[in-house]
């Protein structure tokens, strides 16, 4: 029996290079293809994500149940190549701010976003109290830190926001920067 599937992976392994290169060459096909497409069936798919959402929730929740148990190594192994990245450094560190409660609740549209983050781990180059130069391996690591802390009502603001390094985020520990 000719094996479509085993055919098509085949295919696409040797030809990936060519596969890329169409896609370059082609980008603007590709994109207003798909917005048709997704216009010409919107209606469509809508009640059937609905439907199909309902009758097969609980064979999805099994499926992701099992998925998670035996890839657990693998996603592992991909978190940790992932946090190692500029995005992946974000969302973690913005992931221990919104864990931590706040004594001010800081509106929606002023919170620090994950983009902010990256920005700010991106152009920090030194920790503005000792002046040391951030380096992986020198250990001198990057971390967020608020000015004024949470635990004095210090907001979840960008502007409350600063990349200091590891050793003097911990010892100004709730401190303000006026009695540090
Ligand atoms: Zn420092």
């Amino acid at each position: 029996m000719f094996d479509q599937k085993a055919y098509q992976k085949e295919y696409d392994k040797t030809h990936k290079e060519e596969k890329k290169e169409y896609r370059k060459t082609h980008k603007k096909e590709i994109i207003s293809y798909q917005k048709k497409y997704h216009k010409a069936h919107k209606e469509k798919k809508k009640t059937y994500n609905k439907k199909d959402y309902k009758a097969h929730k609980e064979d999805r929740k099994a499926y992701s149940k099992e998925y998670l148990r035996t890839h657990k190594e693998e996603r592992n192994r991909k978190k940790k190549k992932y946090y190692k990245t500029l995005n992946g450094q974000a969302s973690l560190k913005l992931g221990r701010i919104t864990r931590r409660k706040s004594l001010v609740l800081t509106p929606a549209f002023l919170r620090i976003t994950s983009k902010d983050i990256r920005e700010l781990l991106q152009k920090a180059v030194s920790c503005p109290h000792c002046k040391k130069v951030f380096s992986e391996f020198l250990f001198i690591k990057k971390s967020l830190d608020h000015i004024i802390p949470i635990s004095r009502g210090g907001l979840d603001t960008k502007d409350n926001c600063q990349i200091l390094c590891l050793t003097c985020n911990i010892s100004k520990n709730n401190k303000l920067e006026s009695d540090y």
